[in-house]
């Protein structure tokens, strides 16, 4: 029997965790927290990413609750419509909370048997196919799995970051109670210049929302929220910000590159490997089909290493793409010259009408992940 050791049992982790279980492999994950818990609030599930949980069996259970998505809509300050992007049968997205998404591959990969580690801080991997962990300990495997997040320490055991950015953005996620006249499943991304307030209808009950800010504004990102001056500047949602919760953290969005994804048995996968801000919500959903094509690719051959740097080849193409949108959607938003905001709103209502704009950022979106029939 095969085996692969598993470093990080997020989102990445896991999605591969199960698909590698699925295909009879052996498998150890390894997570440094003492228990499994997923911070944040909902998640953005494209097709590829649905599709990907459908291969896994988890779809069922990871959206019981979610609403289905009609419109992902921009708006400016006072809810003038910039963009809209309509979601349809084979086409679109639901936005379950992400427990809900978690607790389905943890299920499915204790039940597929996968060896769940927590507590087990990894430390570093040789190309040989080895994890080390804290302790001094190795396990050796055909296949080692780096996927400990963007802040990858591992990463750095075969020296692969190419670029870390820090961006110019910070964000805080939190989940608010639903109330009467709140859209069911429209979700609205108002812009006022480099400000951002997304709103995501989650479940029935609750409704996700994203704040985004220049990170060097301190006094904008500050907590709780000074709802105040996020009423000012966007009026049109008055009475959802007085909504708000007092809790959360303001996280700064990363991008991150690799020179390369593999060396000798090694591959790293998820955030460690192309972190990205979440302009598009495609960054978990890129990681998931690049887990699954890592697993069909090393799957039916004796030849790890060239597997490895052939799934590279093929996955490559298709992350800096949702990457490169990713980027310039942020551009768009925190980085628009001043002088220039008067134009901006035509500029996105011009250039979203587009069949280039329409391609571009949403290939990522419509992939189907290997192994999905
Ligand atoms: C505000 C925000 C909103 C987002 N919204 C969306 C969205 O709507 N849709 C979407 O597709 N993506 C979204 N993303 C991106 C998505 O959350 C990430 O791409 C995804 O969670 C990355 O998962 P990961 O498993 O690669 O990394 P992580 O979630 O960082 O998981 C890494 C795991 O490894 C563990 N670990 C770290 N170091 C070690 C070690 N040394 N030993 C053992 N374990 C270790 C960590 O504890 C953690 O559990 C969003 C991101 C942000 C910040």
């Amino acid at each position: 029997m095969k085996t692969v050791e598993i470093a990080g049992a997020g989102l990445s982790g896991l999605a591969a965790a199960v698909r590698f279980a699925q295909l009879g492999w052996r498998v150890s994950l390894h997570e440094r927290s003492a228990d499994l818990r997923m911070f944040g609030a909902g998640i953005w599930l494209w097709e590829s990413g649905l599709k990907t949980l459908k291969l896994l069996g988890a779809y069922e259970q990871a959206t019981a609750r979610a609403r289905v998505i009609d419109q992902w809509r921009i708006a400016d300050g006072r809810g003038r419509t910039l963009m809209t992007r309509q979601m349809v049968p084979g086409d679109g997205m639901l936005l379950p909370p992400r427990a809900d998404l978690y607790q389905a591959l943890i299920d499915q990969a204790v039940a597929l048997g996968v060896e769940i580690h927590t507590s087990s801080v990894c430390t570093g991997v040789k190309p040989e196919g080895i994890l080390q962990i804290e302790g001094g300990i190795e396990r050796r495997a055909d296949l080692v799995i780096i996927a400990d997040g963007a802040y990858s320490r591992l990463r750095e055991s075969i020296l692969c970051t190419a670029w870390m950015d820090f961006g110019i953005e910070a964000g805080i996620r939190m989940m608010i109670d639903h109330a009467p006249g709140d859209s069911p499943d429209i979700i609205t991304e108002y812009w006022d210049g480099p400000f951002r307030l997304l709103y995501n209808p989650c479940t029935d009950g609750q409704t996700y929302i994203f704040l985004s800010v220049p990170v060097a504004d301190k006094r904008a990102r500050v907590l709780p929220v000074d709802k105040d001056a996020w009423r000012a500047r966007f009026p049109a949602v008055e009475g959802l910000i007085g909504r708000l919760t007092e809790a959360g953290r303001w996280d700064r969005l990363v991008n991150v590159r690799c020179t390369k994804w593999s060396e000798g048995h090694v591959a790293i996968i998820g955030d460690a490997a192309h972190a990205m801000p979440p302009n598009l919500g495609q960054a978990a959903n890129t990681a998931f089909i690049n887990a699954m094509a890592l697993a069909q690719s090393v799957n039916s051959t004796g030849d790890i290493p060239q597997a490895l740097q052939d799934w590279e080849e093929r996955q490559r193409p298709i992350t800096n793409n949702v990457q490169w949108w990713s980027y310039l959607y942020g551009f768009v938003i925190g980085r628009w010259p001043a002088g220039l905001l008067p134009l901006r709103n035509d500029f996105v209502r011009f250039v979203s009408k587009t069949e280039w704009f329409d391609e571009g950022l949403n290939r990522g979106a419509r992939y189907t992940p290997a192994g999905y029939k």
